[in-house]
């Protein structure tokens, strides 16, 4: 495989941004105009090619897409106010925007993007008394060139560090306030029109408090959910399942939480779509979860092995699943992070972990 694997030597850029929303928003847009405009693309792209499956037009798209600006509107203005400010800076139509951050509502239910992979360890089970956790986040590979990571410093909320690619509201991160969050796709049959998860979760890197993180990501009027792993600097690790009215918490109270794209609790199991088609998410569930009880003393190099895992490659939690017919079950691991929340640092390898290096970002606050 490895000839099909982008090398990435380099580190991800790096985009510093402060002020209001709105001009966060326009130093990310002018700061990755390349990436923003390649999201676009690879977005129509992605559903011109799945036109036989969605029989959706990129103009149906935006129509679809409008339908829920509303609600995060309402909701969570300043994060619309951001999304305005990344179209502007990036010299690119909202409603194009829109629809990457809506794309869930729009696509996701005919994509089978299944394959990230989430854990996190508290002070019980690592060798330096750090809180440490990690993410494979696995999504079309043309997606992969995209990959930024966003230094915030906002006007009115604790600052944070966080990845994200093309012209998504990053979510996936750790904030000032000892807040962390990584996000794994789910598959309910609930969803609605309503606030899009991007931007629901996008409001949990602001939380000061686990309370205040998880009373977001249960936000009135939500379009779906994801599984939010969420952890704090004290050590609470809590892993919650998310749809559009049905959510359950689960509590790591050995130290330890692992996460893929299956509920595991069985209320929410029984609105789960298809379940057969996540039987690799399962095994990627128990391999992880294996990987990460065996060891007492966890290191930020020991959760990196566990990044490179190959067990059922080409569905591995290090993903190479690039291969397959349907294109919209196309996807790979684009980047992969360890956050030592403790240190308040981000190691990020841009690309498949088995193949590239990691780098490492610190959050000034
Ligand atoms: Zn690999």
């Amino acid at each position: 495989m490895a000839e099909k694997t982008p090398l990435h030597p380099n580190p991800p850029p790096l985009v510093r941004v402060s002020g209001t929303h709105r001009e966060m928003g326009r130093q990310i847009g002018e700061a990755c105009r390349r990436q923003v405009q390649h999201g676009i693309e690879n977005a129509r792209a992605l559903i011109a090619d799945a036109y036989q499956q969605l029989e959706l037009t990129w103009e149906g798209a935006q129509i679809q897409a409008r339908k829920y600006i509303p609600f995060a509107q309402e909701r969570y203005p300043q994060y619309v106010e951001e999304m305005i400010g990344v179209a502007e800076g990036a010299n690119v139509p909202f409603d194009d925007l829109a629809i990457v951050n809506a794309m869930e509502a729009v696509a996701m239910d005919a994509l089978h993007l299944t394959r990230c992979t989430s854990m996190a360890v508290n002070q019980e089970r690592t060798a330096d008394g750090h809180v440490l956790m990690a993410h494979n986040e696995d999504w079309v590979p043309e997606d992969e060139d995209d990959v930024f990571v966003i230094h915030a410093t906002p006007k009115d909320e604790p600052p944070f560090l966080a990845m994200t690619y093309g012209g998504l509201l990053p979510n996936i991160g750790f904030n000032a306030r000892g807040i962390a969050q990584m996000c794994d796709s789910v598959y309910p049959n609930d969803s609605r029109i309503g606030t899009p998860r991007i931007v629901v979760s996008r409001a949990v890197l602001a939380a000061k408090t686990p309370d205040e993180a998880i009373r977001h990501m249960l936000s009135a009027q939500r379009a779906a959910g994801y599984n939010h792993i969420l952890v704090h600097e004290s050590g609470e690790l809590y892993s919650v399942e998310v749809s559009s009215r049905r959510f359950a918490i689960l509590y790591g109270e050995d130290g330890y939480i692992v996460h893929t794209n299956h509920y595991l609790s069985s209320k929410m199991q029984e609105i789960e779509r298809d379940p057969e088609d996540l039987v690799a998410s399962r095994i990627r569930y128990f391999r992880a979860l294996r990987l990460v009880k065996r060891e007492d003393a966890h290191t930020i190099k020991s959760l990196q092995t566990i990044q490179r895992d190959h067990v059922n490659h080409s569905n591995s939690i290090c993903n190479h699943s690039v291969d397959v017919a349907n294109v919209l079950d196309r996807e790979k691991t684009v980047n992969a992070m360890v956050i030592d929340l403790t240190a308040r640092e981000m190691h990020i390898a841009w690309g498949n972990p088995c193949e590239n290096p990691y780098h490492t970002y610190h959050l000034d606050a």
